[in-house]
């Protein structure tokens, strides 16, 4: 086993599961060790059945996304599903019923698991893979041959808490929620197939094997979820990035990506590791997908993420951010960080998963590229933004529109975060994720708990960011009222109070011709601030001149004449 960087072991796997190419189909045993962490005794295990989602158009996930995700739909023939055929206590069975659309299941114990325990179960199970759509499946790259991503494939518990068990139907919106353990995990996989997964292989030499068939164990300890791929056209490309293993696995149709890929995640994973803390697994494998299975490209697991050539085209460059390729290999090396090492429940809070991997790549990308922070995917994200600005940031998945999501969960955090950061001062902010980083990585955190390092960290109260922002409904916008000859108006709309600076150009007078910068409103005043410069002529006004208000839901009005 790889040594673990310092997480819990709560939920432990082992797993032996042999695929069968042609009926796109897994046999598999697994044993799950979960461990008792908290004050009350579990009477009962909680499993995720994640493929039933897809078992037909009737389950929450089908009804919530209409049967598609990201624009890739559902293929009712290339139905998935996922059945528990044994499960046992000790060598006792137990007794499994599933729940609400069957992505949930329990089993009540024979004798509670008291805390500081753990419960041991034995499973096995078989999982049909959907066609993919949403994350997880096979499809046929352009030489027809099947590609395979499995993800959310085998029973997984529940997080136990002092309230009892964390865990939700599968919704269209919404994505996970695991704890921390190790993964052993033993596939049978067609002679000659490339492979991959979350965690690195282990050292022992595979077992013996019928012909045309292999073996290969992964390993991975400090993880919350593990995913793997495979393929007989894969092929890989590896790089040493500071010692950490980057190994990408592509498709010869996308073998222009390898370059354009391994820098971007390479240098994103440099820099988030110096902005928040340090990448402390041994390996991280990026995987191409093909066209056809788009569906599972642009996504996270631990130390193992998805990309796909889809998103980008030979000839496209990031002039503008105009590529996605890269912007999506940078966002998903950022949930290493918020998401797989700060475990937060992105079903119930996707805004600290998504929120803060789509800042963190847009910092990046600014940072790397010295690319206009109005341009390309942002402007694409600010739209996302203004179409749903007074949404709430904090919210369960299930209880937004898909729009209203990506609003909340992604694209209102990037401006309330810069918003944040050019209020605070960058260097206080990277201190605040830092230390959020470092107290709650291998830690499941809440939005209270980021809010209490917030606080902690900049010295000051964050109302207008957390009441303001996250739970509430405000929005800001200046605009510039009224300009007579020697004074300028100012007036605020909307509830957000948070000031602005007013840059403004003079003339006349006898005194030499300048700039003034005002902040608006003053001390004491409320929304509407006048400046007066008397003998003066004003020539322009713009407000917010640094653009530190990114949360500001009309720019056009900012300026005079
Ligand atoms: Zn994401």
């Amino acid at each position: 086993m790889p040594a673990n960087p310092g997480a819990p072991e709560i939920a432990s796997y082992a797993i032996a599961a042999a695929l069968d190419p042609e009926a796109r189909r897994l046999e598999a045993v697994q044993r799950l060790t979960y461990h008792n962490a908290y004050s009350r005794p579990i009477n009962e295990l909680v499993l995720h059945l994640y493929l039933n989602a897809f078992r037909s158009l009737d389950t929450v996930f089908m009804e919530e996304s209409g049967g598609a995700l990201r624009g890739y739909e559902f293929t009712p023939e290339n139905a998935g599903w996922i059945e528990v055929t044994s499960i046992t206590l000790a060598g006792e069975p137990l007794e499994l019923e599933l729940l609400e659309d069957g992505t949930l299941a329990s089993a009540r114990l024979p004798q509670p698991v008291a805390p500081g325990e753990a419960l041991v179960v034995d499973m096995t199970f078989t999982a049909q893979l959907p066609q993919v759509f949403a994350r997880t499946g096979w499809a046929l790259d352009e030489q027809g041959d099947p590609f395979f991503l499995v993800a959310q494939w085998f029973p997984k518990a529940g997080v136990w808490t002092d309230e009892g068990w964390v865990a939700d139907v599968f919704h269209g919106n919404a994505e996970f929620f695991a704890d921390f353990g190790s993964y052993q995990v033993t596939l049978t996989l067609p002679e000659g197939w490339a492979h991959g997964a979350t965690g690195i292989p282990a050292e022992a030499g595979p077992a013996e094997q019928p012909e045309g068939w292999q073996t290969v164990t992964y390993l991975a300890a400090g993880v919350i979820d593990f995913a793997w791929v495979t393929s007989p056209n894969l092929q890989s490309a590896v790089r040493d990035a500071g010692g950490v293993e980057l190994r990408y696995l592509y498709l010869p149709e996308h073998d222009w990506t390898v370059e354009r890929i391994l820098p971007a995640v390479e240098s994103s994973l440099e820099r988030f590791s110096a902005w928040f803390g340090a990448y402390p697994y041994p390996r991280l494998t990026i995987v191409d997908v093909p066209e056809e299975g788009s569906g599972a490209g642009g996504m996270e697991y631990p130390t193992f993420i998805t990309v796909g050539g889809g998103y980008g085209s030979p000839d496209g460059d990031l002039g503008g951010w105009g590529d996605f390729m890269e912007i999506v290999a940078v966002h998903e090396t950022a949930h290493q960080w918020w998401q797989s090492m700060v475990a937060t429940n992105e079903a119930r809070e996707p805004w600290l998963d998504e929120g803060f991997a789509d800042y963190a790549t847009v910092r990046f990308m600014i940072d790397r590229y010295g690319l206009d922070s109005e341009s390309g995917f942002f402007e694409g994200r600010r739209n996302a933004f203004l179409r749903a600005p007074d949404v709430p940031m904090l919210g369960p998945a299930w209880e937004f529109s898909y729009g209203e999501y990506v609003a909340a969960a992604y694209a209102k955090p990037i401006m309330a975060l810069l918003t944040l950061e050019r209020q605070v001062g960058e260097e206080t902010m990277l201190r605040i994720l830092r230390a959020y980083f470092e107290r709650y990585r291998f830690a499941q955190p809440t939005t209270a708990d980021f809010r209490a390092v917030a606080e902690e960290v900049s010295g000051q109260p964050l109302d207008w960011f957390f009441d303001g922002l996250v739970t509430g409904e405000e929005t800001i916008n200046y605009t510039v009222r009224q300009v007579g000859q020697d004074t300028v108006v100012v007036e605020r709309e909307g509830d957000l109070e948070l000031p602005v600076e007013v840059a403004v150009t003079l003339s006349g007078g006898g005194a030499e011709d300048g700039e003034a910068l005002a902040v608006c409103p003053g001390p004491g005043e409320e929304a509407v601030c006048t400046l007066r410069y008397p003998g003066k002529t004003v020539q322009s006004v713009t407000l917010d001149p640094e653009r530190k208000l990114l949360i500001e839901t009309d720019w056009e009005d900012n300026t005079w004449p």
